[in-house]
């Protein structure tokens, strides 16, 4: 099926949807992205995804490019003409194009941002058959920048990361900084031991995850004990169980650690049931 998608306020069919080869985003990774899910046709945690989006465009002195509330509108609209039941809706801002290249950043008021929107269709998105398998990990260096609280679209070394992770027949790689894990490639890190989830604290090392800070209201609301500190890759294969967060694949527990089984070496009970509560009470707050 050709998918609708919306660029730069039109609504085109993706065969047909331009951006230019000038745009700041190609050439500089000069932009920020969000992906939101969608179960039963409903936007999860819209919210937190467009103030998040709202601050990383701060950060970077970028400006929106239209309010939240259209912003919503073409997340549903896009939904709807597309007929997403269980999927994603991919958002991305970037500084536009000037019509040439420059390091320096172009006038904002002359230089409009771009902005891409399209939809992923993932059927069984929720029943992922990949949370009762769990993931296996490895361990790798986090070389990337220093502000990866601002969520740009310089996803090489992440995507690198997954290779990695790949050709080492694992699932996805854990990011090591100065000995201490900062987090997934694509996901925040956690892991349990005597039933306390521990996790890194927030700060510029790391995304300010929407589905973390969900998961850890809900973690405190079902009487679990978190604990926000830096730890180590050994700590997190001793530990009982273990687990990552994203939009994507909610609550994701993870079985092995560079080639270390966790527990029993399944799922462990804890992130089963943050997954199931996280799934249950955000499906029922989804817009
Ligand atoms: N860390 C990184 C590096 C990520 O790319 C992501 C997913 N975008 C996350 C954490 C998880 O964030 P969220 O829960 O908002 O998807």
């Amino acid at each position: 099926m050709t998918r609708t998608v919306y660029v730069n306020g039109e609504y085109l069919p993706e065969t047909e949807a331009t951006v230019s080869i000038f745009d700041r985003g190609f050439l500089m990774a000069d932009g920020v992205y969000e992906v939101t899910s969608v179960l039963d046709g409903k936007l999860i945690d819209f919210e937190g995804h467009a103030v998040r989006l709202e601050r990383s465009l701060n950060e970077l002195e970028m400006p929106a490019a239209c309010s939240k509330e259209e912003l919503l509108e073409i997340h549903r609209e896009l939904v709807k003409r597309n007929e997403i039941v269980e999927g994603l809706v991919y958002l991305q801002i970037t500084r536009g194009s000037d019509g040439d290249r420059d390091f320096v950043f172009p006038d904002p008021e002359t230089t409009k941002p771009s902005i891409v929107l399209f939809t992923q269709n993932k059927p069984g998105l929720a029943d992922n058959p990949a949370a009762k398998k769990g993931a296996k990990i490895i361990s790798i260096e986090d070389i990337r920048w220093g502000r990866r609280d601002i969520k740009t679209v310089q996803l090489l070394y992440p995507s690198m990361g997954k290779m990695m992770a790949k050709k080492a027949g694992a699932d996805d790689a854990w990011l090591i900084e100065d000995g201490y894990v900062t987090e997934g490639t694509s996901n925040n890190a956690y892991f349990v031991k005597k039933g306390k989830i521990v996790t890194r604290p927030l700060s510029n090392d790391i995304l300010h995850g929407i589905t973390r800070k969900a998961v850890l209201r809900m973690a405190e609301e079902a009487q679990m004990e978190v604990e926000e500190r830096l730890f180590t890759i050994d700590e997190a294969k001793e530990a009982d169980e273990a687990f990552t967060t994203s939009a994507s694949a909610f609550v994701m527990p993870v079985v092995e650690i560079d080639g270390v089984a966790l527990g029993d070496g399944t799922p462990g009970p804890i992130a089963k049931r943050l997954r199931e509560i996280y799934l249950d009470e955000s499906m029922k707050a989804a817009i």
